[in-house]
């Protein structure tokens, strides 16, 4: 199923998305925190909604809606993966904003979080003018939500444990993180989270690996990888960060983005006001944004 939450003539709901329709399944405030709710309330709680979506007691056009991220305020920081693909680690330790360590591709996955505060949905703006840097720059990232309390999961069992995915844009504000050293600053202004446009569950994915990342800017292709490419698999992000802290049904691990991010280009490519910026993975969708 593809899940959604949304806002329709002024009400915020949530629901499943059925081609060009969505069916609706919780409206009002409640629906702000409904998909995490969902996702926590377990396998029954999903059979309700596949069922109303089968039935639907309410339906709209998706064309009439504004999305929001399917989860747009998450219970906790999103977690995320720092140099996890070979090319973007050379590209991005060369670049002189690398305060993580010495070695360009990390012996172990390299974890930092964004704050919750910088969630929008697609077709949201970013606010690039909150940089007082001017170096906002663009990451395509496909995210894994958490279905069930994990902790101590090995790798063989880790995917037992993912209800979902989705994409995120991990905007970052370039000069910001290397001027912090922990990231979470440079990564974390208002508007630097764009997630969505859905969160597909797992049965409906399939393969993650066979799936293909691409992020445009004003249509031109900057980023283009597959999935099977990342350095540590969703399998091994799990595992490493569960070994010694639970996971949480509705957590968000955004597991890195790939080369072609405006900071290795020569001079930069930095985003600017009026930029169109669009993250679209196989099967999950495109998340696409204005920069203000
Ligand atoms: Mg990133």
């Amino acid at each position: 199923m593809k899940l959604t939450t949304f806002s329709h003539a002024g009400t915020v709901k949530a629901g499943v998305v059925v081609d060009d329709t969505i069916a609706v399944c919780v409206s009002g405030e409640a629906a702000r925190d409904a998909v995490r709710k969902l996702i926590e309330a377990g396998d029954e709680a999903l059979s309700r909604w596949r069922d109303m979506a089968a039935d639907p007691p309410e339906t709209v056009a998706l064309s009439d809606v504004d999305l929001m991220a399917p989860i747009p305020e998450p219970r906790r920081n999103i977690f995320c993966v720092g140099k996890n693909y070979h090319a973007h680690a050379a590209e991005f330790h060369s670049s002189g904003f690398d305060s993580t360590g010495k070695e360009a591709v990390p012996e172990a996955p390299v974890i930092f979080t964004k704050a919750t505060t910088c969630v929008i949905g697609t077709g949201e703006a970013i606010r690039g003018s909150l940089d007082p840097t001017d170096s906002t720059d663009y990451e395509g990232e496909f995210c894994a939500v958490i279905g069930k309390r994990a902790f101590q999961v090995p790798k063989p069992q880790a995917y037992d444990y993912v209800f979902g995915y989705t994409i995120l844009n991990d905007v970052t504000a370039r000069v910001l993180q290397g001027k912090h050293n922990q990231w979470l600053i440079g990564k974390s202004l208002d508007t630097f989270g764009p997630m969505g446009p859905y969160l597909v569950t797992a049965d409906e994915v399939g393969d993650v690996d066979a799936l293909e990342l691409e992020t445009r800017v004003n249509g031109e292709t900057r980023q283009k990888a597959s999935v099977a490419d990342l350095i540590f698999d969703i399998p091994t992000l799990i595992e490493t960060m569960s070994a010694t802290m639970t996971l949480l049904p509705g957590d968000i691990i955004a597991t890195g983005t790939p080369v072609g991010v405006g900071l290795g280009f020569d001079p930069p490519l930095y985003l600017v006001a009026g930029d169109i910026v669009s993250v679209s993975v196989s099967r999950i969708g495109e998340l696409s944004n204005p920069v203000a």
